[in-house]
């Protein structure tokens, strides 16, 4: 094992890679252009691995034998730019560390409930007493998980900066959930840049391997007639023909390969985005082989995910709901749709490109006032100022919930689904969260 790996990104992913390359025999360097987190050098240090921070070494840098790039790096990095042009090649830490594991991978990606639906399959594998890990995006990286002990299942979010560096990599179930425009940015502003990087998720998958989709989701429909995949298994809200499944009567029914249903009221999880996600989450553990019984008891005791449709408190007769992880449109409207009051909607960030068109009707519907939160409210300004409702302009988590309490009327909803990105005003959408919460709390 001669060959150099460097690791780009000293976060969960870059330095589980590094631990586990180290763990293999390789010669490993972590280099981060930004600083690291006391507690990954301490990791890095732990197992003698050679970083540096706030700089790229190149001449190390460009010695490697393989790159392992962290999901947030753009391919536009100088540093990026001279590997490539080195012909070194580049991989993602899961591309990594599925190399050597034996473990089946369900694998979750799509523009929007990733993060809800991974966490919901691994609830479920739990409760049906799994050697399960949860990985990707979310909890410790999968490369540190297969150094520290295999397990026989993993459950992975794979958002499309982590598929863009993946080719070999297999999934076993592989979960499309939707795809809508996102991080065009990165994208050169072209959509079918990033449906392809959506569609990487079937790549390498053999005909007894699954596919889990949304089949009413016009992308995917047009995009699947031109890859290979495992056997389908689409879900759709209202009953279809081969529908692994679908909903009927209040029911939630389940038709393959074990067919069983379940009350749509036993769902612990609510709104029409959720109960894709919990379709997607059942028929993923109905192929695992889980018991019926198992899968229905799990959907309905899963507790939900911070910062996602998160009730936080009801004060004067208000419900606040945080919904901070809302960073682009649709998952704005599809929070939009599921309220049940009308609403004061908290919007604004960072803007990836947002046609707030999308929400135009639901606005008009559902809104009894808008309250901007960023930096920059002009784009917001002009789009909404049409629209006859009461508009609060703020750029502080502080003011902003001030101006929801003065806005919102007893029996009403502050709803907190920016459709933005955070980071003008804070470090991260959890920060953004965490403080609507806490403001909210002391009102
Ligand atoms: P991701 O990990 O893909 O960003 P999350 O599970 O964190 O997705 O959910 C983010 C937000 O997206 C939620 O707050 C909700 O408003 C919305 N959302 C969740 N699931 C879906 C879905 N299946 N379709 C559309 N929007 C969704």
């Amino acid at each position: 094992m001669e060959k150099r790996i460097v690791v780009l990104g000293a976060g969960e992913s870059g330095c589980g890679a590094a631990i586990l390359a180290n763990k293999l025999g390789f010669e490993v360097f972590v280099s981060d252009f930004g600083s690291i987190a006391d507690n990954y050098k301490k990791m890095l240090d732990e197992h003698s691995i050679a970083w540096e921070e706030k700089q790229h070494s190149e001449e190390i840098i460009l010695s490697a034998g393989e790159v392992i790039k962290s999901p947030g790096i753009p391919n536009e990095a100088p540093i990026i730019v001279k590997i490539k042009e080195a012909g070194i090649p580049i991989i993602s830490e899961i591309e990594f560390a599925g190399r050597y594991t034996k473990a089946k991978m369900v694998c979750i990606t799509g523009s929007n409930g990733k993060t809800t639906t991974t966490s919901l399959i691994y609830h479920i594998f739990r409760e049906a007493g799994l050697n399960v890990g949860l990985a990707g995006n979310i909890g410790k990286s999968l490369a540190l998980q297969v150094a520290e002990g295999d397990k026989d299942y993993y459950i992975v979010e794979l958002s499309s900066f982590q598929l863009d560096n993946m080719y070999e990599f297999r999934a076993n179930v592989a979960v499309l959930l939707n795809i809508t425009p996102d991080h065009l940015d990165r994208y050169g502003y072209n959509m079918q840049n990033y449906v392809d990087a959506k569609l990487r998720i079937l790549q390498n998958q053999k005909p007894e391997d699954a596919f889990v989709y949304w089949n009413d989701d016009p992308i995917i429909k047009k995009e699947l007639p031109k890859y290979k995949h495992g056997k389908l298994y689409p879900f759709a809200e209202e009953r279809q023909t081969d529908a692994a499944a679908y909903t009927e009567a209040e029911k939630l029914v389940f038709t393959e390969p074990t067919p069983f249903n379940m009350e749509l009221e036993e769902l612990s999880l609510t709104g029409k985005h959720n109960l894709y996600n919990s379709m997607a989450a059942g028929i993923s553990a109905n192929v695992a082989g889980i018991r019926k019984e198992t899968i229905r008891e799990a959907l309905g005791s899963f507790a939900g995910v911070e910062h996602r449709l998160e009730k936080v408190a009801k004060v004067n007769g208000v419900e606040y709901i945080n919904d901070s992880k809302a960073t682009n449109v649709n998952s704005c409207w599809y929070a939009l749709q599921s309220m049940k009051t009308k609403t004061v909607l908290i919007l604004g960030g960072k803007d990836k490109g947002n046609d707030y068109n999308e929400i135009a009707e639901l606005v008009k519907e559902k809104c009894s006032g808008l309250i901007f939160l960023g930096a920059d409210n002009s784009k917001l300004h002009e789009f909404f100022k049409g629209f006859g409702l009461p508009i609060a302009d703020t750029n502080s988590i502080q003011e902003c919930v001030k101006e929801a309490y003065r806005m919102a009327k007893p029996g009403e909803t502050v709803l907190l689904s920016p459709c933005c990105a955070s980071f003008d005003l804070f470090k991260s959408y959890e920060e953004r969260g965490k403080l609507f919460k806490e403001y909210v709390c002391k009102l």
